[in-house]
């Protein structure tokens, strides 16, 4: 069964929730106006309508975030890099775009074999530290040239399960 969403009603929310993102993330990271361009759309031809950009830098900060939306029925988006071709991270229906791009540390476990990464490091990055270590991440060459991140790389299935872990290179 399908049913519409008006979100009209939950957009008046927003000048109250903006002051509460800020406190947040801080104000220089929730985006309005003109700089949110970068945010209304991904890699295709799709224009999508959000009020903000909220920026956080913690899992903490997220999980707040979104708590907030949730209580004020507010729409999210995740967005990684913003290099989709499908329209994934451009939101049609208002809201805000979640974006995890402060998320990117990177931590090289070398005896374990293995990285500890941000949902919004970028996959050639974690290519580049591995490397500084002797090991490699074996994502999809393509992912070199694109900056996508690695969070929507697993989900969505543009890598193989295969490369979610860093390696030795067998040469
Ligand atoms: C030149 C070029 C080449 C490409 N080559 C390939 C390819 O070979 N194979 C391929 O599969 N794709 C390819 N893509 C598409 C795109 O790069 C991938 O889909 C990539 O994984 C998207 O990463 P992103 O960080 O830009 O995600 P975004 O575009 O920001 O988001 C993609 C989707 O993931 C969701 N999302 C983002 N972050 C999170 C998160 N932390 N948690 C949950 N959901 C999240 C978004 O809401 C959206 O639905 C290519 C794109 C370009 C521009």
């Amino acid at each position: 069964m399908f049913s519409s969403i008006d979100v009209s009603a939950r957009n008046e929310s927003f000048p109250n929730s903006l002051a509460e993102f800020s406190q947040i993330v801080g104000e220089r990271y929730v985006i309005t106006g003109e700089a949110l361009e970068p945010y209304t759309h991904d890699a295709t031809f799709m224009e999508g309508q959000v009020t903000a950009a909220v920026l956080p830098a913690t899992t903490a900060e997220v999980s707040q975030v979104i708590g907030a939306c949730s209580r004020l029925g507010i729409a999210v988006i995740a967005r990684g890099s913003g290099t989709s071709l499908v329209g994934g991270s451009v939101s049609l229906s208002g809201g805000i775009v979640l974006s995890l791009e402060r998320l990117n540390e990177i931590l090289i476990d070398v005896g374990n074999v293995c990285a500890v990464v941000g949902a919004g490091a970028i996959t050639g990055s974690i290519q580049q530290a591995a490397a500084l270590y002797g090991l490699m991440y074996p994502p999809i060459r393509q992912a070199f040239r694109c900056p996508r991140s690695v969070a929507t790389s697993h989900a969505t299935q543009g890598v193989p399960a295969a490369s979610s872990t860093v390696s030795r290179p067998t040469t």
